[in-house]
């Protein structure tokens, strides 16, 4: 369990996308690592000034077996990882949130992770006829499998965030699920600022579960609950 502003590693998957950013300012802002590092495939602009010292490693996805010290010596292990079918088609879809995720999983466990957690999705299934459903519920067995201390899945429902990026089947999504969230606010969606801070919450509090799944309504109950640990 990591300590309130205390020392200890981690590192973040997905840092550059929506969840992932938001997880980084997150990290900084309540400081329960003193390192964070960021594995990605590209080079991104890191936060400076925090007090936490975050580093970048990037690396070849195709090749993470050939990454090992990037997972080498972490406590935690945060996973916003992801791709769409309509950007990567369906094999690079299973490609990024299946096979990826689960390599970077047992590098993490053979470099002495003890916690991974695993951004999901609502839904997640393994016997689902949807692709994306049953591609996340295969990801949660085979992180599951790989016997961490602990792991902790978050299955948000729709992200509410700013992106960059237009997907316009999302941008609708958002809107409709954006008014909805004033009538029935942890059901259909969740802010990806919440979701980011019951990342951070759940690795300083402490669980008797090996496994722990965080459905939509308890991502809002946990990121909503977090205390200022940095301050
Ligand atoms: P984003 O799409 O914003 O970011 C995805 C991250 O994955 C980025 O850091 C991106 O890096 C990285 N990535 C994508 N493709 C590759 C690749 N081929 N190789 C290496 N890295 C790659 O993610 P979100 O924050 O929207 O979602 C995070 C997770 O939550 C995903 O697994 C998603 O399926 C899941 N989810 C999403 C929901 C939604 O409503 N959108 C709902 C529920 C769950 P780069 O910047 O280099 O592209």
């Amino acid at each position: 369990m990591a300590a309130p502003g205390g020392g200890g590693s981690c590192f973040v998957l997905g840092a550059s996308g929506a969840t992932g950013q938001a997880l980084l300012k997150e990290l900084c802002a309540q400081r329960p690592f003193s390192r964070v590092t960021v594995i990605g495939r590209r080079q991104m602009s890191l936060p400076e000034g925090c007090g936490v010292a975050v580093e970048q490693a990037v690396v070849d996805f195709e090749r993470l077996g050939e990454h090992a010290d990037a997972f080498r010596g972490h406590d935690v292990g945060f996973c916003c990882l992801g791709t769409t079918r309509s950007k990567a088609g369906a094999d690079g879809f299973v490609r990024v949130d299946r096979d990826y995720v689960a390599q970077a999983a047992e590098l993490a466990r053979a470099g002495g992770c003890k916690h991974f957690v695993l951004q999901s999705s609502q839904g997640a299934n393994e016997r689902s006829n949807f692709l994306y459903l049953r591609v996340k519920g295969e990801v949660e067995k085979l992180v599951e499998a790989v016997g961490f201390d602990r792991c902790t899945i978050l299955r948000p429902a729709v992200l509410l965030c700013a992106r960059q990026e237009f997907r316009p089947a999302e941008w609708i999504t958002q809107r409709v699920l954006g008014f909805g969230a004033r009538f029935f606010p942890t059901a259909y969606s969740v802010p990806v600022e919440t979701v980011a801070r019951a990342m951070v919450a759940c690795v300083v509090q402490p669980s008797g579960e090996k496994v722990e799944v965080l459905e939509n309504k308890a991502i809002h109950q946990l990121g909503k609950a977090v205390p200022q640990l940095g301050t």
